[in-house]
């Protein structure tokens, strides 16, 4: 069973639903729900395989991120279709059949929008997406559509049972720098609430406007840019078979930070 798995503030702060995997087919149809397969913590434990195949996540949203089986890359959704980008930066058309251990999704339909037109960096705009949406107990979905400039992307490399914990997996991944892209950023902002299930604060990932570049999202800088908010309330959860959600404790806020490089705003 995962540790600790849930702050018992998320309980207040959010429309938590833990649903069967029938009972989210139900809900398909809700608007600004955000969809989630597994959680942080099973993932932080060594996780990796997941049971739910990418064909079932695009059914609950055309946008989002997260990563697939054996841990095999970062998984970006874009206009309703999926990307990996492994390792060494190549950039992949998954199979529908690959499950997710851990993935967000939305059907992305957005309330607010703003635009950025003189350099900007990324900690600027997280900061300008928390004022926003200033509730902080919001579930943001974010897509910035632009130019950008020194791009830090990073990624994973595939895992082989027995699988070791993600600090150990994110201690040997590799880090890059694209100079110059035009692409769009997909990602959320989870409230510190949700420290156990998903990642706390802005969570982005990255992929070229030619699908051929990208990674989870490090550091940036603006150009020119579009931004689009979605504003969820609700996070339904679809947990792995043999995760439960467990008591209400603290959540290792500081291991989550280390392992996805936040650029906390
Ligand atoms: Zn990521």
């Amino acid at each position: 069973m995962a540790r600790d798995i849930i702050d018992d503030r998320l309980i207040g702060a959010l429309h938590l639903r833990a649903l069967s995997r029938a009972g989210l087919a139900k809900d398909a149809a809700l608007d600004h729900v955000a969809y989630q397969a597994g959680t942080l913590s099973s993932l932080m434990g060594g996780a990796f395989d997941g049971d739910l195949p990418l064909a079932d996540l695009l059914a609950h949203g055309n946008m989002g991120i997260g990563t697939v089986a054996a841990l095999a890359g970062e998984l970006i959704i874009v206009d309703a279709m999926a990307f990996v980008i492994e390792a060494d930066g190549n950039v992949c058309c998954p199979d529908p059949a690959v499950t997710s251990p851990f993935a967000v999704v939305c059907a992305f339909a957005p309330h607010h929008q703003f635009a950025i037109t003189e350099a900007t960096t990324l900690a600027a705009v997280c900061r300008r997406i928390d004022e926003v949406v200033s509730r902080p107990d919001s579930i943001v979905a974010v897509r910035i559509d632009g130019r950008f400039r020194n791009v830090a992307v990073r990624s994973v490399a595939r895992q082989h049972p027995p699988y070791p914990t993600l600090a150990e997996v994110t201690a040997h991944q590799t880090q890059w720098r694209i100079d110059s892209l035009s692409g769009s950023v997909v990602g959320f902002r989870f409230p510190d609430t949700v420290a156990a299930i998903d990642v706390p604060g802005h969570h982005l990932h990255v992929i070229s406007d030619d699908r051929l570049a990208g990674g989870h999202l490090l550091d940036l800088e603006i150009e020119q840019a579009n931004v689009y908010l979605d504003v969820s309330s609700e996070l339904h959860l679809e947990l792995p078979v043999g995760v439960q959600l467990g008591p209400p404790g603290e959540a290792d806020r500081e291991s989550i930070a280390r392992i996805e490089g936040q650029h906390r705003s």
